[in-house]
């Protein structure tokens, strides 16, 4: 395999630039272009030592620098890795790195680093998405999270089940292969009770899908409502700077409008729409059908009416269009009085919220409603979950697998055919860990990475 070389850092000014090599030749690569300050020959280095020297670019010094040297197999990725730590310019940074692909190194891709220490056997896979996971961490519950797995905890907790699960297997194939030897009697409760315990196990480490993916992933948030309730206004306040244009002129915003921002720990993207209405205005039509295409993969839609007037037909028209699973009205500018509706919103919606962007009322409520809406408060992250949607996935079709066996065995199987369902789901498990995965898989999972991890 080549040597692969990398910008760990950022790529902007600071204390300190990382450029990290990791290879058999790593070494070699980085003698050529730097000296140490004792003269000593850097293949003679000891693992986990450090050496301060000067890069050169032929006969011109660079910058001096600290290398750090971690001797195969005793590094993150298994290999040689030398960690060049440089003064935290961007043209320092840049420059070693050009030094270093000169030299033969070749350039990283997203996450190789990472990558190598899975396939030299470092960490699992799961262990590895944890790595993605606590560099996007953006609060102390997604840190926990990552560092709960990075732990090693759903490695674990996977590998307790499989187990589990490989014990049933073995069981069954006994009673299968020799059912008229003197082996304990077929214990068919015995049976439905371990895979419905298995499935218990497998429901408990993801369960709370929801919170987990909003720390992860973040939430996307359509804000609707007809012209004029005040949608623009709330994109603003959310995202605290003037991100849209708010004029009480109805139609003004035409296309989609988005806007980041934060709910406690969860990452939000929030997108103001075009005020849905009948409009003869093509440009205008335009937004109204983008608004109503964006309602389709958004996470929560903020459903917002004006409380100082009585609904329209343009408002239920909005409230025939929306999803209600997920929902949240917003009844805004309550500073006016209300004069709305409020029992017939409360009957389409499970959960409305009370505001004025203009007085800032009910902001805190509102986001309050945001995080019961992902049961975000009852969320542990001590405890091992599995995280992100490719985990899910695996879980949900393993639990599925375990379904399947239960109604196999229920209508009579033979136990050759109730193990093999016993071992699908075993497998799919392996999943997770990577220890039965395929190459595009795992291409796909670290090519989310960032390069220089
Ligand atoms: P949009 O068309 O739904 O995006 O609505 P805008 O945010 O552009 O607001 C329409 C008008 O309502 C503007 O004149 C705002 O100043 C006004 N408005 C928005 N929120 C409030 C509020 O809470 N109270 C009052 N009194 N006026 C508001």
């Amino acid at each position: 395999m080549h040597t692969i070389v990398a910008i760990s850092t950022a790529l902007a000014p600071g204390g300190i630039g990382i450029v990290r090599l990791s290879g058999a030749e790593s070494v070699n690569i980085v003698k050529k272009f730097f000296k140490s300050i004792d003269n000593q020959d850097l293949s003679e280095m000891k693992g986990y030592s450090a050496k301060l020297g000067k890069v050169f670019d032929g006969n011109e010094v660079v910058d001096q620098v600290i290398i750090l040297f971690f001797r195969a197999p005793r590094s993150y990725t298994g290999e040689n890795i030398v960690e060049i730590s440089c003064h935290g310019g961007v043209y320092i940074a840049k420059k070693i790195l050009s030094l270093a692909l000169k030299n033969g190194a070749k350039l990283a891709e997203p996450g190789e680093f990472t990558k190598r220490a899975f396939l030299n056997g470092k960490i699992d896979l799961s262990k590895a998405e944890s790595v993605a996971n606590l560099i996007s961490a953006h609060g102390e519950k997604a840190n926990k999270l990552a560092i709960s797995g990075l732990e090693g905890n759903i490695n674990k907790k996977i590998k307790e089940i499989i187990n589990f699960l490989t014990e049933i297997a073995a069981n069954l194939s006994v009673w299968a292969d020799y059912p008229e030897e003197d082996i304990p009697q077929f214990k068919e409760n015995l049976l439905k009770k371990n895979l419905a315990e298995a499935k218990n196990k497998l429901l408990k480490i993801s369960e709370k899908e929801k919170a987990i993916k909003a720390l992860n992933e973040g939430l996307k948030i359509s804000i609707v409502g007809r012209p004029n309730v005040g949608k623009s206004s709330l994109l603003n306040i959310l995202t605290g700077y003037q991100r849209a244009i708010v004029s009480d002129i109805a139609g003004t915003t035409r296309d989609i409008v988005d806007g980041n921002t934060m709910i406690g720990e969860i990452p939000i993207k929030l997108f103001d729409t075009a005020g849905i209405r009948e409009t003869s205005d093509s440009v205008e039509q335009i937004g109204v059908n983008m608004a109503k295409q964006n309602l389709h993969d958004t996470d929560i839609i903020f459903v917002l009416f004006d409380g100082s007037k009585k609904l329209t037909k343009e408002d239920i028209e909005v409230i025939k269009l929306v999803d209600k699973n997920k929902a949240i009205a917003i009844i805004n500018k309550i500073d006016l009085g209300i004069s709305i509706e409020t029992e017939k919103i409360r009957k389409s919606f499970k959960k409305v919220v009370n505001i004025s962007t203009i007085e800032e009322l009910g902001i805190e409520k509102l986001k309050e409603t945001v995080y019961d809406f992902v049961d975000m408060n009852s969320l542990n992250a001590s405890e091992p979950f599995v995280t992100g949607q490719r985990q899910f996935e695996v879980v949900k079709r393993a639990i599925s697998s375990i379904e399947e066996t239960e109604t196999a065995f229920n209508s009579g199987v033979t136990l050759d055919a109730v193990t093999v369902l016993v071992q699908n789901s075993i497998e799919i498990l392996g999943e997770i860990t990577g220890e039965n995965v395929s190459e595009e898989i795992i291409d796909k999972i670290f090519s989310k990475f960032c390069v220089g991890k």
